[in-house]
């Protein structure tokens, strides 16, 4: 099944293609020539999806999905929340967010956080949204080389001596936000219901 996934982050598109699997061509904006930023207007997850995968439906009439994630820290009353990408300045810079967030956190000890993600599929405009989450906490210091955004500082639960860039893709994959998020998507594409 050929899809659009409304999202001009890299590091989303591969994770993406690999959860799916070889039953998903997944193909980018970018792909069908639509490069714009698109504005995230919204107030929560769910909406700021809705906006990015309704935005690529009305440039091309084609199923799509979106997702927007995020980082929620406890101590911080749920920032960065909606705003991870954006944290420290405007741009995706994600080395300034880090040191912003490691910042903010100091030495507190409550260093509880999770990733959370919702998935929006428009097919035929009509929206359906997935939702996952992955539970952690924010490390002391970055570590390691993998994934994206904020994984050199995410400890997850679930491989507690490891930061989210030190694990690999597949064990990544199998643990995260978009994981659970997009596994629920292919289910409800492979048999209609939810
Ligand atoms: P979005 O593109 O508006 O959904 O931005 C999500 C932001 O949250 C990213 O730019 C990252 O900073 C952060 N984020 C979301 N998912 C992940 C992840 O899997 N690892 C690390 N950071 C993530």
């Amino acid at each position: 099944m050929k899809i659009i996934f409304a999202t001009a982050n890299k590091g989303k598109i591969r994770e993406a293609a690999e959860i799916l699997g070889p039953g998903f061509e997944i193909v980018s904006p970018a792909d069908l020539g639509i490069f714009d930023d698109v504005e995230e207007t919204g107030s929560t997850f769910r909406e700021n999806s809705l906006i990015k995968a309704q935005y690529v439906w009305r440039r091309t009439g084609l199923d799509c999905f979106a997702d927007d994630s995020g980082l929620e820290v406890d101590a911080l009353g749920g920032a960065p929340g909606i705003y991870s990408a954006r944290y420290a300045s405007p741009g995706h810079d994600f080395d300034a967010n880090i040191s912003k967030l490691l910042a903010e956190l100091g030495d507190t000890r409550n260093r509880k956080a999770r990733f959370v993600c919702v998935v929006t599929l428009l097919t035929g405009g009509v929206p359906h949204y997935f939702e996952g989450s992955c539970e952690g906490s924010i490390a002391l210091r970055k570590s390691g080389n993998g994934g994206f955004g904020y994984d050199p500082v995410f400890v997850p639960d679930a491989w507690p001596d490891l930061t989210m860039a030190q694990i690999s893709e597949e064990q990544k994959n199998s643990i995260s936000h978009r994981g659970e998020a997009l596994r629920k998507m292919a289910e409800w594409l492979k048999d209609g219901t939810r």
